[in-house]
């Protein structure tokens, strides 16, 4: 439904895979400066839907005026790295390329990849060297932050799994983003890590940002989210608090029934 204040408005998204509807959202809007989970069972669609509102991925044309906008700007048109500068990003799963780098220079890359090619461009002499500096800096505040710069040369491969969770939202931040998703951010992580993260998320949104998550543990979902939003077969089915979305059949439905 409408939204006091939307950061994010998605319309009639629809993606495709041969013969299956992975997405096919009429109208979604994400309410800036809260955590909202995007919740439903595996293959749901979630992960094709934070594809295709990152630029990652294109909705199949089926003539529906697919359109979506971010701080009010049309992004349907827009490249990953465009959609970053807008200030909206996803974080990655560490690649094996990754794993074989240092954890600085993953963070130093997540400059990069997802900001783009304008500020690697920029990087060319003779400012090169003046702004690998400023982009190293960050990159250390940011691993303080979340307790990996005594790891920063160590291969990214090295790290447990909270930790390379928490890198991958640390390389994501590289780009002061306003909103930052993250698909299944406590996946693989230990339980001693998994509170240290839901606290790093809860600072986020603290400071202003908005969040966008999935996530199966529901327990967490509970915890920290402000709002939920239930995805079945591609669809929006339910949306609310998490205490009004749990206890709503289409939710109970979509879990335990398909
Ligand atoms: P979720 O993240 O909710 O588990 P996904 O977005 O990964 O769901 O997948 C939604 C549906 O789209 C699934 O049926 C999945 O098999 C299909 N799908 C996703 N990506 C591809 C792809 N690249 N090629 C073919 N089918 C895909
Ligand atoms: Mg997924």
């Amino acid at each position: 439904g409408a939204k006091p204040d939307p950061i994010l408005s998605v319309d009639n998204i629809t993606r495709s895979f041969g013969g299956i509807t992975a997405v096919d959202v009429e109208h979604l809007e994400v309410e800036r400066g809260i955590i909202t989970a995007l919740i439903g069972p595996n293959g749901a669609g979630k992960s094709t839907f934070f594809n295709l509102i990152t630029g990652f991925d294109k909705p199949t044309s089926a003539g529906k005026g697919a359109q979506w906008s971010f701080e009010g700007k049309s992004m349907g048109k827009t490249s990953p790295s465009r959609v970053a500068q807008a200030g909206m990003v996803r974080t990655f799963q560490l690649t094996k390329a990754l794993n074989r780098m240092t954890v600085l220079d993953n963070m130093m890359l997540g400059a990069t990849d997802q900001a783009g090619e304008n500020l690697f461009k920029a990087w060319i002499k003779p400012l090169w060297s003046a702004q690998e500096r400023e982009v190293e800096a960050k990159a250390k505040e940011l691993l303080d932050r979340f307790k990996l710069l005594d790891k920063k040369d160590d291969y990214a491969g090295s790290l447990s799994g909270g930790q390379r969770k928490l890198l991958e939202m640390a390389r994501a931040l590289m780009t002061d983003p306003t909103m930052i998703m993250l698909d299944e951010p406590m996946a693989g992580v230990n339980p001693a890590l998994t509170q240290s993260l839901l606290g790093h998320i809860q600072s986020l949104r603290d400071e202003g940002m908005t969040v966008l998550f999935v996530e199966h543990d529901m327990h967490m979902v509970r915890h920290i989210s402000d709002w939920v939003v239930v995805m079945a077969e591609g669809k929006i089915v339910a949306e609310g608090t998490a205490d009004v979305v749990m206890n709503d059949s289409a939710v109970i439905d979509a879990y335990l029934g398909a």
